[in-house]
């Protein structure tokens, strides 16, 4: 029938494509059958005379009742729909005209699909045809089944039952076969299984209701309430499974664009699960103000008065395919759909971003409702989170990238910055046989002035220092600051030794003279190291490393200026005698841990602190991390190292906390670690160990670590979060990391790298880069901790972004246990404002 399930959900489908040859000749040919089947199709026995008598208006009001009051089935997560056509096929055998039966059948049908459906003219041709040839086949099949027997007969009864349920394969064949061709996806055989059910016990109740209209009239109207009892079950079924499905995409949904890695991803994602689970054909989003993820939408504005509805008022519009208002008709005129949703995008603060629209229902039986607006909110809704989030992670990244490219100086000096010197430098190296030189200069006693006479002084000095360096190399070559008080110049075209170690004495020379601050005049040495292309190399890393190296050992030297020397190179070796030296000092405990303090912004406690390592070297001195670290990791040494830091800041954690001081541990763990199988359990038992619970420690894991193989990593945070462990991701901002990732890891607290700190209060961009990372934290759920501050000015401007808490040497810097322990009953240093409570 017309009512194949599979027929009537996907007949929209069909024509949609540009019509193909074979369907207009398979139309032709439906017409042409039809044609040919009329004369004996219309044959019909004799009238009986008494008998209810049926005309073809009367029949083609049945036909567009039947056909209107459709079911709508999921199976397999698509529509098929059913209709109760079979009922006046029925009665048209029974009691009409074979004539009449043809005319009501399409003129009922032809009824629906233009004034419901809409169906464009090709397509309404394809199907009248189709029907024509249906009902001229059924009508031939009964009559030679009848044969001479008229009336309500079993035979009639039967024959009519028979017919039916046959036409309707037939049409369903036909459509399969058009479906094929223009590779449609296939129904479900349990949908042919089912249509063909439905046909047949639809096809038996039209007959029982002719038997009782003529034999016993009065009983129709019990099989009327059965009919109706039926009906109203299954449409509250209909509902629920609706509702179901609903629940179902929704939290797919959820899961989908909570997972999708990157920004726009995410987004694509929104967008296809939201056509997907509506059933549409289009989906799109028409962002309102500039958004950094959302693109402008390739299409016509959303117009009013429907926009002010969405917008303003913050609703959902449904414009389903019967809409009658013109501002509704316009609106699917305008996008060329039969139609159309649209629903507000909302970011956390309730400001609407964008309008969200889904379009062209795929079947044409069912068009949106107000079910499908309800479930659109909410995904649009869902969505809103998601463009926020991406909005967040987009915005750092963009600032990050533009601070490196456009700030390419640095702004205490003026010179040009690290990342612009690397890119002179590596134009230069781009230039296959250029000569150059690279001088690496640092100040001899900067560090003491800094620390004795304070960061004011040291920054005037650093300026000082800049304008002559700048005056002493002139047009030369190109002066740069590094960072600290480590410049760089480079000699384009310079061949040999020669003109470096004459600018390297210039420099000299005007760097020694005494520097005025006030009434002192400061004494600053330095040591320059110069290495050369192509003698000492032939890329950036080669010739900063070796000019390294020779400003190192310019620093013991004479006159403090020194080409690169290979047999100079001894730091290679001496991180040979480290990495060997070191499990054995491991053992020995030759290290020692140091705590630095995180201090809680406006708060009054110190909750945690932080454990650094320390290596008391017997001839080297005490060795800072980024030294022994980097070998440890390359040498294995790493674990047994972690595993000794984590021991001693465990047992010092349970000392304090025997003492009073309700005191936390953060420990800083490398990717190899968290990596090692055992691991998580080594942690537990030390936690046990020490009577510690699980919430007495944080592990700090580096953004880059975190990213680097997160399916690994995330299953073992996992277990230690279970345990009451929490974690930090150290050093944000350096790295790279997808915003889904961090969202699926247990992470507690995420800490601002110092780099970002430090300048803050002078560099505009890498403010708004930590108030970025503090906005994204909050809208995580997680602690911001800003490292490195070093003064007052930058505590003020953290408390004002909204930061949690402070780390940094303006605080306390990291000091062993028993200095720390004075400190924290001390109520930390006067010098700083943030009260800490003395701890008893
Ligand atoms: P980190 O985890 O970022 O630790 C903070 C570093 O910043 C410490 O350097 C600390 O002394 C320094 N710092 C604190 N406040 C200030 C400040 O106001 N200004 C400046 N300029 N620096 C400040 P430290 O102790 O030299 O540690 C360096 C890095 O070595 C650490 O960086 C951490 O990544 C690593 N590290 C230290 N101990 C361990 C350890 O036991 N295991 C592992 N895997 N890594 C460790
Ligand atoms: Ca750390
Ligand atoms: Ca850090």
């Amino acid at each position: 029938m017309g009512s194949s399930a599979a027929v009537a959900a996907r007949r929209g489908r069909i024509l949609r494509d540009p019509a193909t040859a074979r369907t207009l000749v398979l139309a032709a040919g439906l017409l042409i059958a039809a044609g040919a089947l009329t004369p004996s199709a219309l044959h019909s026995a004799p009238p009986l005379p008494g008998t209810v008598h049926l005309t073809w208006w009367s029949l083609g009001i049945l036909f567009a009742v039947a056909e209107l009051s459709v079911f709508h089935v999921e199976v397999a997560r698509q529509a098929h729909t059913f209709s109760l056509s079979e009922f006046p096929f029925v009665l048209g055998l029974l009691f009409a005209a074979p004539l009449a039966l043809l005319t009501g059948r399409l003129l009922g049908q032809a009824a629906t699909l233009v004034l419901r459906d809409r169906q464009p003219p090709l397509k309404l041709a394809f199907n009248l045809s189709l029907f024509a040839a249906e009902t001229t086949a059924v009508l031939a099949v009964n009559r030679i089944l009848t044969g001479s027997a008229s009336g309500v007969l079993p035979r009639t009864c039967g024959a009519a039952v028979v017919s039916v349920i046959l036409g309707g394969a037939l049409s369903a064949a036909l459509v399969w076969l058009v479906m094929r061709w223009h590779a449609a996806s296939l129904a479900p055989r349990r949908v042919v299984f089912l249509s063909t059910v439905t046909a047949a016990s639809n096809a038996s109740l039209a007959v029982m209701a002719s038997v009782l209209a003529v034999h016993a009239v009065w009983a129709l109207a019990p099989l009327g309430l059965v009919a109706a009892v039926v009906v109203a079950a299954y449409v509250g079924y209909n509902r629920l499974t609706r509702r179901y499905a609903g629940l179902q995409t929704l939290y797919e949904f959820t899961r989908l664009t909570g997972t999708a890695s990157g920004a726009r991803t995410g987004l694509g994602t929104a967008i296809d699960q939201a056509r997907r689970a509506l059933r549409a054909e289009d989906a799109w989003i028409e962002p309102i103000g500039p958004d950094p993820v959302l693109a402008p939408a390739d299409r016509p504005a959303f117009p009013e008065p429907l926009r002010h509805q969405v917008v303003e008022e913050g609703r959902t519009v449904v414009v389903p395919r019967v809409a009658r208002e013109e501002a509704s008709r316009a609106v699917l005129t305008l996008y060329r759909v039969s139609d159309l949703m649209a629903a507000p995008l909302v970011d956390s603060t309730g400001t609407v971003i964008g309008i969200f629209l889904v379009a062209d229902r795929l079947t044409d039986v069912s068009s949106f409702d107000h079910e499908d607006g309800r479930l659109f909110n909410t995904l649009a809704a869902q969505a809103g989170i998601a463009v926020e989030n991406a909005g967040l992670v987009e915005r750092l990244h963009q600032q990050i990238a533009a601070r490196e490219h456009e700030a390419g100086h640095d702004v205490l000096t003026g010179l040009p910055n690290r990342s612009y010197f690397a890119r002179q430098l590596q134009q230069v190296l781009a230039a296959s046989d250029e000569h150059c030189s690279v001088l690496l200069m640092d100040l001899d006693q900067f560090k003491e002035i800094n620390d004795t006479l304070g960061h004011h002084v040291g920054d005037h000095v650093l300026r000082a220092i800049a304008d002559r360096l700048r005056g002493a190399v002139g047009d030369r070559g190109i002066v740069a600051r590094l960072g600290g008080d480590e410049f760089a110049v480079l000699l384009p075209g310079a061949t040999g030794p020669e003109p470096a170690l004459e600018v390297a004495r210039d420099i000299r020379t005007a760097v020694t003279e005494p520097v005025r601050v006030s009434s002192l005049m400061l004494g600053v040495g330095a040591s320059i190291g110069v290495a050369l292309r192509p003698e000492h190399g032939d890329d950036q890393i080669a010739l900063m490393q070796h000019a390294d190296v020779a400003m190192y050992v310019a620093k013991g030297s004479q006159d403090r200026v020194r080409v690169y020397d290979p047999e100079d190179d001894w730091s290679s070796e001496l991180r040979l005698q480290l990495a060997a030296e070191m499990p054995g000092a491991i053992r020995a405990g030759r290290f020692e841990v140091h705590y630095q303090p995180i201090a809680r912004l406006g708060g009054l406690e110190v909750p945690t602190v932080e454990a650094l390592a320390r290596w008391e070297h017997p001839q080297l001195g005490s060795l800072p991390p980024q030294e022994f670290i980097p070998i440890a990791e390359r040498t294995g040494a790493i674990l047994a190292l972690t595993r000794f830091v984590l021991d001693r800041s465990l047992a010092q954690c349970r000392t304090w906390r025997d003492r009073g001081l309700p005191i936390r541990v953060a420990v800083n763990l490398s990717v190899h670690v968290m990596l090692n199988r055992g691991w998580p359990d080594e942690v537990v038992n030390l936690l046990h160990r020490h009577r510690l619970p699980g919430e007495a420690l944080t592990l700090e894991i580096t953004e880059t670590a975190l990213m680097s193989d997160p399916g690994r990593i995330v299953p073992a945070m996992r277990r230690l979060a279970d345990a009451g462990v929490t974690f930090g991701i150290d050093d944000f901002g350096t790295g790279y990391s997808s915003l889904s990732y961090l969202r699926r890891m247990p992470i507690s607290e995420i800490k601002i790298d110092k780099s970002f700190v430090r300048s803050m209060t002078s560099d505009d961009a890498l403010r708004s880069i930590v108030r970025s990372v503090v906005d994204l934290g909050k809208s995580l759920h997680m602690h911001t901790v800003a490292e490195g501050v070093e003064d007052q000015h930058t505590l003020d401007c953290l408390a004002t972004i909204g930061c949690d808490f402070v780390q940094g040497n303006y605080v306390c810097e990291p000091r062993n246990a028993d200095d720390l322990t004075v400190w924290l009953r001390d109520g930390g240093t006067a010098r700083t404002e943030i009260a800490v409570c003395p701890l008893t």
